[in-house]
């Protein structure tokens, strides 16, 4: 009977496996076509600064519209870019989308407009990837300063001189770096100090709590205190209260992002907002 059922069992699991491979061949397949079917977007979340409610730019989000899946999240199909080698092609896109859009809103626009672009570690890890990089901004046009690039706290487990070396030469070039999602990943305070960090986005978790418990707020404050003191400019991720802006704003955070606010809207509206006459 232990005989019979042993491989009866092989081959219910073989089956589940199968599906499951099958299921993300097709998915690798159908993101190979939505690259060549441009059926990925962007949208842009503003971000605020706090104290004026003025937009000081955007965040690029990237956006897939399956013809039978409908919309799947970014953090469903990035892992999978990375997974099936496509994540150079599509990282490309979303940088050079991103920054063509970003000239169309400013062309003739007095006052400066940021705009942030997510990088994944894998690539962050990309031969060349800084000269990449600058032959997108060189061929858009896009004035370096007002780029800023999202990381996550997991490059600091890379070998540091390298990414001392990649994060050095887009600085040098007047391009901004991000740490996303702060306070989730590996922070070392040391790092801070020895790579040219220019943001930090306080993750949306310590936001959530930071009107209603006590801890989320000493974080966010010394996070605060500590970011002024090195130079490091802050922004508070998913606000989504007038509670959390107002506490925010007492704490002095200096931007915010987040629902409350607005959430990824498209291009056109993007370019709406920051562009609309001052009705007096
Ligand atoms: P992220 O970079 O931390 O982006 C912020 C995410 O939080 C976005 O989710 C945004 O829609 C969401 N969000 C903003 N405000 C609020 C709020 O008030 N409440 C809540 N609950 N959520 C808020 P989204 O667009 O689904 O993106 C998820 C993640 O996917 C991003 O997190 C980023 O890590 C990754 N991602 C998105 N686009 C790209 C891309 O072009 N390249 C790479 N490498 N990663 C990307
Ligand atoms: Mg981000
Ligand atoms: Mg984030
Ligand atoms: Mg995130």
């Amino acid at each position: 009977r232990a005989r019979r059922k042993g491989p009866g069992n092989f081959e219910l699991f073989d089956k589940h496996m199968q599906k499951r491979a099958l299921k993300r061949l097709k998915m690798e397949t159908d993101l190979r076509r939505a690259v060549a079917e441009n059926q990925l977007a962007l949208h842009y979340q503003p971000i605020v600064k706090l104290n004026s409610g003025a937009i000081a730019g955007c965040e690029a989000l990237a956006r897939w519209r399956h013809p039978e899946r409908g919309n799947i999240p970014p953090t469903e199909f990035i892992p999978l870019a990375e997974e099936c080698g496509l994540i150079d092609i599509i990282g490309d896109w979303v940088l050079e989308e991103a920054c063509t859009q970003h000239q169309k809103w400013t062309d003739g626009r007095a006052e400066t407009l940021d705009l942030s672009v997510n990088f994944s570690l894998l690539q962050m890890q990309r031969d060349g990837v800084e000269d990449r990089i600058m032959d997108i901004l060189s061929k858009t046009g896009m004035d370096p300063k007002r780029l800023k690039i999202e990381i996550t706290e997991s490059i600091f487990m890379e070998d540091m001189d390298r990414v001392k070396g990649i994060l050095s030469a887009l600085n040098n070039e007047g391009i901004g770096i991000a740490i996303d999602d702060y306070g989730t990943g590996y922070s070392s305070l040391s790092y801070l100090k020895r790579l040219p960090i220019t943001h930090l986005k306080i993750d949306r978790s310590f936001i959530g709590d930071v009107s209603s418990d006590v801890a989320a707020q000493a974080i966010v404050q010394s996070t605060l205190l500590m970011a002024q003191s090195l130079g490091i400019e802050v922004v508070a991720e998913g606000i989504e209260t007038v509670d959390q802006e107002a506490l925010l704003r007492v704490l002095k955070a200096e931007y915010g992002q987040g629902y409350h606010f607005w959430r990824p809207i498209e291009g056109d509206v993007f370019s709406e907002l920051v562009n609309r006459p001052l009705v007096v």
